[in-house]
């Protein structure tokens, strides 16, 4: 059994978990998702009408199916002022806990803030930050504060420090994903996941497979 924690697509197989991620808008409606998805509200696509977004967000994330909150989180390269994107990442973390779901962040330039935000919050529940690509001297803080990771293309890359990261990190602390990336399977970031750790795939994925029942309690 494969696991997708973070893809953007639609994919059916028996043999695959596939954790659709979707952004919640007040016009989401429970029959638009998927089998098993994680929803929030992405600092991309917030407008002065997040208000709208966020009741609706509160009300379709307690129903089964959806296995996590996000993606979420901060983001420097956006435009809507940082301050806000905190005050609707804090909505989405007290969402999380009150769920018992984990939190799928989405963090850009701002893992400072982010490490602050944790510490602050204390969760319960795991943080997944998802697509992680940054340098060693982050990953190891990271690591350190406890958050979780979400791996995908940049380990197929040869000089990405995240191959590295992949063959030392703690078992429990990571899934793997394919996110907006339609030309990738999730095949792919297994095989290299399990060079890289010099592990089988069905090695990788009997440990993946717990750590998401761990993650999600499913
Ligand atoms: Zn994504």
């Amino acid at each position: 059994m494969l696991i997708d924690f973070h893809t953007h697509h639609h994919r059916s197989s028996l043999n695959l978990i596939n954790v659709q991620v979707l952004h919640v808008s007040a016009e989401t409606r429970s029959q638009a998702l998927p089998n098993i998805c994680s929803l929030g509200l992405h600092p991309w696509f917030m407008e002065s009408s997040w208000q709208d977004a966020w009741h609706n967000l509160e009300e379709l994330s307690q129903l089964p199916q959806v296995i996590a909150i996000g993606e979420c989180g901060l983001d420097r390269n956006c435009k809507l002022p940082i301050a806000l994107q905190t005050i609707i990442f804090q909505k989405q973390i007290q969402l999380a806990e009150s769920l018992q779901k984990p939190l799928v962040v989405h963090c850009v330039k701002a893992f400072s803030e982010l490490i602050a935000l944790k510490k602050q919050a204390k969760p319960m529940m795991p943080w997944v930050i998802h697509g992680f690509h940054k340098k060693a001297s982050v990953y190891q803080l990271l690591l350190e504060h406890g958050f979780y990771f979400s791996f995908g293309a940049a380990i197929l890359q040869d000089q990405a420090f995240v191959a590295d990261a992949i063959a030392t990190i703690p078992t429990s602390r990571f899934l793997l994903e394919t996110d907006d990336r339609q030309d990738l399977q999730i095949e792919q970031i297994y095989e290299r996941a399990a060079q890289l750790r010099q592990i089988s795939v069905n090695s990788l994925e009997i440990e993946l497979l717990e750590t998401y029942g761990k993650l999600t309690g499913n």
